[in-house]
């Protein structure tokens, strides 16, 4: 993919880059180098001070770098916004708990004696260059929730992000610098997907996090693995959103909609796939599907747009397929499933409701990146939890009940990294992300998500 920002409301090139040269890349590479080397003396109180002057910046950028996101990869402006404010807030959640997240650790008295210790305790410590490979569908915030963690620690970042995304990764190399931190502490490279092998593989580069597909993360990972580095990966989603019978149907057709085509339908975590109990399916499938068919597509830049285009027009055309596929097999579509009429040139695919969905079809297996929602219906608790672990993921799920039992029946057998109880999949700082299965491995977030770039040492004194 050329690294160019495409307006994807219009289809028009608004500006393309040159990959970096490899003396380019190579300077960088020995810039975070050598920034490690005394970046990582620092001590919290430095850090956290770097990071609120960044979120400062950020806050005050926040419409532009709004505007900027929206107009590469085309999510609505609304979003845009909440999107650099989340950014922010975990900015500063990060400066302001990593000293105790990261805080040394002491075993118990008797168990330092048991070791044969007159003391023994924990230090994390930073890893070194970590290079992160990501998605253009949150822009700001798949980088900001690795940057902030990791820089925090006292690591520093190399930024390969998604070619259609380049003005945003060139702002986050900006932001990071202007708020002090040294020029090696966070730098983008402007790179195709083919010159990862090469970073990676750099023995400067101590770790890797990929957030992106399957195929991205197998290819990053094989690679890690061959090099022996730590990986962290968040891969794809077809997160199930089960309904049952004691749920508050309106309220679960309500929030279904917002969890489906939150970001045009392009998020990981985004329910897919609803699996709803047979006594309250047809009450809850005409609400979805009317609330679906009513949500304004059109130009992400308007305020009162709620789906805009997608990012990409292989991206669009890809979901066209899984479609067209699963009605050639049977499905129905209750609302949409076609290409809509008189938007123009941009990447439009409206909210669709697919029914009578079959494990024949594509889209059972396979994830739906845009707002294409299939219905399921079950007969009983035991089908509505196989139909939800009935898929290759296991990001997250929401479940709506109020029955405790069948809470806890869905905390002991979903496949997954998550379970939302009577509301939708939202990550925060405060709790860990991440998946199972085909949707990778490793956590973002919280305590869990900072420790993953430290080296987690044993200190042991007679
Ligand atoms: P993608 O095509 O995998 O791209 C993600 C990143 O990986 C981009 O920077 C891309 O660079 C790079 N890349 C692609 N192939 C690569 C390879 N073989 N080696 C090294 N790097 C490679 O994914 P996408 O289409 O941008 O994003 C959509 C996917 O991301 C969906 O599956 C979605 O579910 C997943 N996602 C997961 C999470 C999560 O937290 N679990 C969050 C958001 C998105 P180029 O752009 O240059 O190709």
């Amino acid at each position: 993919m050329a690294i160019a920002t495409v307006n994807p409301a219009t289809g028009q090139t608004l500006r393309t880059f040159e990959p970096y040269s490899a003396e380019a890349v190579e300077q960088r590479l020995a810039r975070a180098t050598q920034t490690f080397a005394q970046y990582r003396l620092t001590d919290f109180g430095q850090r956290a001070q770097l990071m609120h002057r960044a979120a400062e910046l950020l806050d005050a950028d926040r419409e532009t770098i709004a505007r900027l996101m929206t107009t590469e990869m085309g999510k609505p402006l609304v979003a845009a916004r909440a999107e650099a404010a989340k950014c922010a807030k975990a900015m500063r959640w990060y400066a302001d708990r990593a000293p105790g997240l990261l805080a040394d650790e002491h075993p118990s008295i008797a168990d330092v004696a048991d070791a044969g210790a007159s003391r023994a305790w924990v230090r994390y410590r930073p890893l070194g260059v970590v290079l992160a490979v990501m998605p253009w569908n949150f822009p700001l915030w798949q980088v900001i929730r690795f940057a902030a963690p990791a820089l925090m620690a006292g690591n520093v970042g190399l930024l390969k992000h998604a070619s259609n995304v380049p003005q945003t990764a060139l702002y986050l190399e900006d932001l990071f610098r202007g708020a002090g931190f040294p020029d090696g502490c966070f730098q983008t490279l402007l790179i195709g997907s083919g010159a990862v092998e090469g970073v990676l593989r750099d023995p400067r580069v101590a770790a890797a996090t990929l957030t992106g597909s399957e195929g991205a993360g197998r290819s990053v990972a094989s690679v890690a693995g061959d090099e022996v580095k730590k990986t962290v990966l968040e891969l794809g989603g077809s997160d199930p959103f089960v309904v049952l019978p004691s749920a508050d149907v309106q309220a679960a057709a309500r929030t279904a909609v917002t969890a489906r085509v939150q970001n045009n339908g392009q998020s990981c975590i985004a329910a897919k796939r609803f699996i709803v109990h047979t006594d309250v399916y047809d009450e809850f499938t005409t609400a979805f599907t009317a609330a679906m068919g009513a949500l304004r597509m059109g130009d992400p830049m308007d305020e009162g747009t709620e789906v805009g285009p997608l990012a990409t027009r292989q991206g669009r055309d890809e979901l066209a397929e899984l479609v067209a596929d699963a009605l050639a097999l049977g499905a129905k579509a209750e609302t949409g499933g076609a290409y809509p009429q008189g938007l123009g040139e941009g990447w439009y695919y409206p909210p669709t409701v697919l029914t009578e969905v079959s494990a024949r079809m594509r889209i059972h297996h396979e994830e739906a990146f845009g707002p294409v929602a299939t219905v399921y219906r079950a007969t009983d608790l035991d089908h509505a939890v196989e139909l939800a672990n009935d898929t290759p993921f296991g990001l997250s799920s929401s479940v709506w009940t109020h029955d405790e039992a069948e809470q806890e029946r869905f905390v002991r057998d979903i496949q997954a990294g998550g379970v939302f109880f009577n509301g939708m999949t939202a990550s925060h700082p405060a709790l860990p992300f991440g998946g199972v299965r085909r949707s990778g491995y490793g956590r973002e977030l919280s305590a869990h998500g900072i420790r993953e770039f430290c080296n987690t040492t044993t200190v042991w004194v007679a």
